[in-house]
């Protein structure tokens, strides 16, 4: 099935219910009036002559635009290009060149960022580009209101679809350099937010709140598209994250999930108007995207009453989710396991150097195969190869350990791993230790330079307000008798916050640059 074929499957069968709700501007359509706002806007695409495979970019904040945009580009076959709202020229420039956009939808602006000025900056180097349409304005407008005439057209464009056909090209976050355009399939993300919301056990009756960016699979698939497979409802809080505005949505909608990477959680939790917000209609969730600390995860289950919350483990490369806890797994296992396969998938933890598939309990990469594997890398043949092997194994680069019964720890990147004087530190469980200390509310743990060990321990820690300082001295003295030495940061930073990607990620190899002139 193709994605656009799946949506007039969910209309047919609840064509009343709520499909989106813009709670910002109190916006809203039923799947029914959803369906009519996305073949308009797909009969508008193909009166302005686009056709199957074109490049759309969408270069904007969580909109009910973006959502109808997703669905009316699906339906015709061109390949939508999410492209990250924090983007700034450079990055912006090397996107609309790299996947030869020929349209680009944009807002007018967000945040600190003038978008109709940034276009205007680099419009002239890339010829491919010959429309540029913000939303809300008269162009828009035309564009949404489409083509009459061309519903027979839009109908056969429909028909002649194929599920492998690539649909969606979206850039990884750039956690570790710069970002690389997996390119998706219908099959690939169709299916995937399918099986996510099978785990989440979304029927129509659930009301999903999405404050993670639509630019990223977590929102336009484990969001939309989990919704839209399972007549769900999709709120969209607030144009960018916010934490007051997500806890209101809730309040609102009566949002029976919630989603968000755990720093997200961690702002919503500490947010002082914490209290004040009824979140009783909260059933589930998905947290994702980066490890989540077992404190965390123990708070969103007490204190929001995510009593059925999941954790999802994926990539963009897997469109994106490879594995994810169940609703009936321990509270035990769901706080320290990011769960087993997801239905359909195959995983592996292998040796990375010889590729070696080592026993249950070894820590090893962690390779993932199934359908949910992206068409590869947007025209970069080589850097496909790098990381999917002829047997069409995709390799992370996550470092994993499988249990006896096939759940899944993360334990790092393999990128991240530090190496002290030739012992191995996982950062992962450093920061663990981290959160057990009642001053730390969030931490993380890189490895700098250092000319004795090769490499040292420094901890980046944000402290709970009107905390006493806490040094490398105070520090190891809280962690004696608790780690062995070797594991103990030698440096402490406290900061505000951490350098993140759009995505919530944090930037560890920002930071490592980072550390190196704070620390002299
Ligand atoms: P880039 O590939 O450009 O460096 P990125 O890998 O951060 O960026 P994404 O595809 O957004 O880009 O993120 C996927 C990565 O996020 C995974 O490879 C993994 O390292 C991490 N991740 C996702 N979910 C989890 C989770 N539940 N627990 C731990 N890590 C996770
Ligand atoms: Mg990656």
């Amino acid at each position: 099935d193709t994605i656009g074929d799946d949506l007039d499957r969910t209309v047919a069968r609840v064509p009343d219910n709520d499909a989106l709700v813009e709670v910002q501007t109190g916006r809203r359509w039923t799947y029914r009036e959803l369906q009519k706002a996305v073949d308009d806007l797909a009969t508008g695409l193909l009166a302005a002559g686009l056709t199957v495979g074109d490049r759309v970019g969408i270069w904007s904040p969580n909109t009910a635009e973006w959502t109808l945009t997703q669905f009316a580009t699906a339906k015709i076959g061109v390949v939508l290009v999410n492209i990250n709202p924090s983007y700034r020229t450079h990055e912006l420039e090397f996107v609309l060149k790299q996947a030869g956009i020929s349209t680009l939808v944009s807002a007018s602006s967000f945040k600190t960022s003038d978008y109709e000025k940034m276009i205007a900056e680099v419009r002239a180097n890339c010829p491919a580009l010959q429309r540029v349409v913000i939303t809300g304005s008269p162009e828009w407008d035309a564009l949404a209101a489409g083509d009459a005439s061309r519903r027979d057209e839009l109908a056969q464009v429909q028909a002649s679809l194929t599920a492998d056909d690539p649909i969606n090209i979206q850039y990884t976050s750039g956690t570790t350099g710069f970002p690389k355009g997996a390119t998706l399939s219908h099959h690939n993300i169709l299916n995937n937010g399918y099986y996510v919301g099978r785990t989440c056990g979304y029927t129509e009756a659930d009301r999903v709140c999405i404050p993670v960016p639509f630019y990223h699979c977590f929102g336009m698939v484990m969001g939309n598209l989990a919704c839209s497979t399972s007549g769900a409802t999709m709120v969209i809080p607030a144009q960018g994250f916010d934490p007051k505005a997500t806890l209101h949505a809730v309040q609102q909608e009566r949002c029976t999930s919630l989603y968000g990477v755990p720093t997200m959680f961690i702002a919503e939790l500490n947010d002082p108007g914490f209290g004040d917000y009824d979140l009783s209609s909260l059933r589930t969730g998905i947290m994702a995207g980066s490890p989540c600390p077992v404190e965390v995860m123990k708070q969103v289950v007490d204190r929001m009453g995510m009593t059925e919350v999941t954790i999802a483990y994926g990539m963009t490369e897997t469109s994106p989710v490879s594995t994810q806890t169940r609703a009936d797994d321990s509270v035990e296992r769901r706080v320290s396991t990011v769960g087993r396969v997801h239905p359909h998938l195959e995983v592996k933890v292998v040796d990375p150097e010889t590729g070696r598939t080592l026993p249950r309990g070894e820590p090893g990469e962690l390779c993932t195969r199934g359908y949910s594997v992206m068409l590869g890398y947007w025209e970069q043949p080589e850097k496909t190869a790098e990381v999917i092997d002829r047997a069409r194994w995709m390799h992370t680069g996550d470092l994993a350990v499988m249990d006896d019964e096939g759940y899944l720890n993360i334990t790092g990147r393999i990128k991240d791993m530090v190496i002290r004087g030739g012992e191995n530190v996982y950062p992962r469980e450093i920061e663990e230790f981290l959160y057990t200390h009642p001053d730390v509310v969030d931490a993380q743990v890189i490895g700098v330079p250092d000319e004795r060990y090769g490499e040292e321990l420094c901890a980046w820690v944000v402290l709970r307000e009107g905390a006493a300082p806490l040094t490398a001295d105070t520090l190891r003295e809280f962690a004696t008798g608790k780690l062995a030495h070797y594991k103990i940061p030698r440096y402490v930073l406290v900061v505000d916050e951490f350098p993140m990607t759009v995505t919530g990620k944090v930037r560890k190899v920002e930071m490592r640059e980072k550390s190196v002139g704070l620390l002299d």
